[in-house]
């Protein structure tokens, strides 16, 4: 019998990655399962948005392999173009398209006819809540207001994982938490596997399933949330989460 919920939804083995003969992305593997998020935790500098950055395929690794559905889909010798591999990306400074309404941001990447356009739109704005933005302009609207928009655009297409570096770093603290348990809420509601990249440990506690904790290029602790935060690996890793308040 298979279950369908043994089957990572994204699983990378061994990546590797080098700039300039430094290898900054030094064999990192890691599994993401359905209806999980999975917070790869580390300071600045270690090696995260490199990572994200080839499973989107906006990067190419050197060495290693990524796998969606327990199917290949990149390695040094094949690879999937990054609008075929059904993930949907979400960056800090992944803005709107300033010169596009509301519903024509989020309808950007949706295929088929014109009216089951408009009825996605439709669902993902009231599910975000912002149906009556639908045709604003980003200009007119807040940065939480246009981080729930651009939310709603990374899973107009229904990815099956979503990629989300720092999303939340450019938002202001009072907004935040609301903003993190809505979007935590939708990508539930929406069936996508989440890899969230973040320096910041606080963030992982509050809404990872599992943590990766990276350092250095390498993943040096994985596990769920408090058993890193009750058991970190060594010194550093008790530095690293010792400012959580
Ligand atoms: P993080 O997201 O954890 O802050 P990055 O993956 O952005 O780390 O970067 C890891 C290291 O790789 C850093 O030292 C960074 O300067 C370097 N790096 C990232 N992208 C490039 C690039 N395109 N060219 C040269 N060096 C890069
Ligand atoms: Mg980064």
């Amino acid at each position: 019998m298979t279950d369908q919920k043994l089957t990572p939804r994204l699983e990378i083995r061994n990546l590797t990655r080098s700039f300039d003969g430094t290898q900054v992305v030094r064999g990192v593997s890691l599994k993401v399962m359905p209806g999980q998020v999975t917070c790869l935790l580390g300071p600045s500098g270690c090696g995260k948005s490199t990572t994200l950055r080839m499973i989107a395929g906006v990067e190419m690794q050197d060495s290693g392999e990524i796998y969606v559905d327990g199917s290949l889909i990149c390695d040094t010798k094949f690879r999937i173009p990054p609008e075929r591999r059904s993930i949907g990306l979400m960056f800090q400074d992944f803005a709107l398209f300033p010169h596009m309404s509301v519903a024509d941001n989020v309808a950007f990447g949706l295929k088929g006819a014109k009216e089951e356009k408009r009825a996605r739109v439709e669902e993902l704005l009231k599910r975000v809540d912002m149906l009556r933005h639908i045709d604003n302009y980003p200009h007119e609207l807040s940065g939480g207001e246009q981080q729930r928009i651009a939310l709603a655009r990374a899973l107009a297409p229904k990815p099956r994982i979503m990629l989300m570096d720092e999303p939340f770093s450019g938002l202001d603290n009072r907004l935040r938490d609301d903003i993190r348990d809505q979007t935590l809420a939708v990508l539930k509601d929406e069936d996508a596997a989440v890899l969230l990249v973040t320096h910041e440990p606080e963030e992982a506690m509050r809404m990872a399933d599992e943590i990766a904790l990276m350092r250095d290029g390498v993943i040096v602790q994985q596990g769920a949330p408090y058993n890193i935060y009750n058991n970190p690996v060594d010194k550093a890793a008790t530095a690293f989460f010792s400012d959580i308040n």
